[in-house]
């Protein structure tokens, strides 16, 4: 089956044609830094993730490029509540940033580009636009996009030209605004007392880029005026999106980018999970809770990137357990099998049609379940496919504990430190309710699983 795509630009599903194959160029949307990514913006990174995994997996050279704004309305007010110039506050987050990923086996982008090492190829697609009269310089010396001048303006969001050129009087200095504020939009903010130190000399004055010129010099300097494949999640639609490909074909006169792709909500108590609403997890409120962030992982993975997926406590259990037993078995099985030819066919059709994980997922399952395959033949096949899902499931041996095992034989550990014996009697039986057996060593507390050979020193 030819890989398939579901384009936002068209609405449909398309078959997937780089423009200059075997190469594909990737410009993912990365995180603001103004604060520690959330959970629901993860899934908008692992989704582009699978996407660079899945295209190398089937052979295409892929450069990804994911920016990391590091100027705009947010991190400004942020930096100057926090007392800090905004390159040391956005530096921290994007540290923090870079660690989530590593722990999340998110494979690193070819590129990160930060925003304020581009205001010059910035300013000069706005020179451009002025000089081409698709936008305008108002009286206090920002300039705008008139979307008046853009025929094709809303084509990405499907808005209907008719009522939006109506509505479209004024315009709007903010970086973020909903569909039903559709106007002019800011290409560069002249300097004004609040923004501080963050500001640039240029040739359009001194001031500021808007957040959207950001990601289409960063995304044209790298991958070129026409590039493969653009993502983002569905709030970046529109505007940020829609305004990218405006500014963008308007400057250059070309295609600016062939497949628009966008991952759906993770949502908490159905609403978006979201900073400004206040209702966001980070990895480490999932850690504290003893799940790992490879199991948050496997959890996105059961849902098609598309479709929303509602956070609980008790969905991200089940995952939990699912993986903890995938690992488990799969550190039972012996290497150095051979990949079973008939089941890659079939998940590579799977992930072939828009990335479907959630079939991958199952095949595994069954896999496992299948008695005529050989069990190192079974490790090397889901081994293979997890090139495409990132699982961490070569690579085992510090995971191979359950977290909930991990936890109790930290508190073990501690009982005995302290001397109750007791205490530590009652975590021996507990941990053996669930299946494992602890021998106390010279070296440290071992454990081995129940009906397993294999002793695995504790991490306690
Ligand atoms: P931001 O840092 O706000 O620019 O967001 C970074 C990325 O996370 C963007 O691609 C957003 O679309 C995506 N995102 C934000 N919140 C969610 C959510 N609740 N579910 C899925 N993706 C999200
Ligand atoms: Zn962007």
């Amino acid at each position: 089956m030819a890989l398939r795509f579901y384009n936002t630009l068209t609405r449909s599903f398309e078959e997937f044609k780089p423009i200059n194959p075997p190469r594909v160029g990737i410009y993912s949307c990365g995180p603001t830094v103004y604060g520690s990514s959330h959970i629901g913006n993860y899934r908008a990174y692992i989704f582009a993730d699978i996407l660079k995994r899945t295209l190398s997996y089937l052979g295409y050279e892929v450069k990804q490029v994911m920016n990391l704004t590091d100027v705009d309305d947010k991190t400004i007010r942020d930096s100057q509540k926090a007392g800090k110039s905004l390159r040391d506050f956005t530096e921290y987050f994007t540290q923090e940033f870079y660690k989530d990923r590593d722990l999340l086996n998110i494979v690193s982008a070819d590129i990160y580009t930060k925003a304020t090492d581009y205001i010059n190829e910035m300013v000069s697609i706005i020179e451009t636009l002025l000089a081409k009269g698709y936008a305008y310089k108002s009286e206090d010396g920002s300039v705008y996009f008139s979307i008046e001048k853009d025929k094709e303006y809303g084509k990405l969001s499907h808005l209907d030209l008719g009522t939006l050129k109506e509505g479209a009087s004024g315009r709007i200095k903010a970086d973020e605004y909903e569909k039903d504020n559709v106007h002019d939009f800011a290409l560069w903010k002249s300097w004004d007392k609040a923004d501080g130190d963050a500001y640039w000399e240029t040739s359009l004055g001194k001031g500021r880029p808007g957040w959207h010129i950001e990601c289409s010099a960063m995304s044209m300097k790298n991958l070129g005026q026409s590039f493969d494949i653009h993502t983002g999640g569905v709030d970046n639609i529109f505007p940020h999106h829609e305004n990218e490909i405006a500014q963008s074909e308007c400057a250059t006169g070309k295609t600016f980018v062939k497949y628009w792709m966008h991952n759906g909500w993770l949502l908490v108590d159905e609403k978006k999970m979201a900073k400004s609403l206040g209702n966001f997890y980070l990895l480490q409120d999932l850690s504290e809770r003893g799940i790992s962030p490879l199991v948050f992982r496997y959890f996105l993975l059961g849902a098609h990137y598309r479709s929303k997926l509602n956070f609980t406590w008790e969905a991200i259990g089940g995952a939990r357990t699912a993986y903890e037993r995938l690992a488990a078995e799969i550190f039972e099985l012996p290497s150095h099998g051979n990949i079973n030819q008939n089941y890659k066919n079939k998940f590579t059709e799977f992930i072939s049609d828009d990335l479907g994980t959630p079939r991958a997922l199952a095949l595994i399952w069954e896999i496992l379940k299948d008695s005529t395959l050989e069990p190192a033949d079974k490790k090397a096949t889901i081994l293979d496919f997890d090139k495409v899902l990132g699982l961490g499931l070569d690579k085992l041996e510090p995971l191979i504990l359950p977290y909930n095992v991990q936890a109790l034989l930290k508190e073990r550990e501690e009982a005995r430190r302290a001397k109750n014996w007791q205490l530590a009697d009652e975590i021996r039986q507990k941990i053996e309710d669930l299946g494992y057996l602890v021998k106390d060593t010279e070296q440290g507390p071992k454990i081995v699983k129940k009906g397993s050979a294999n002793a695995t020193q504790s991490t306690a």
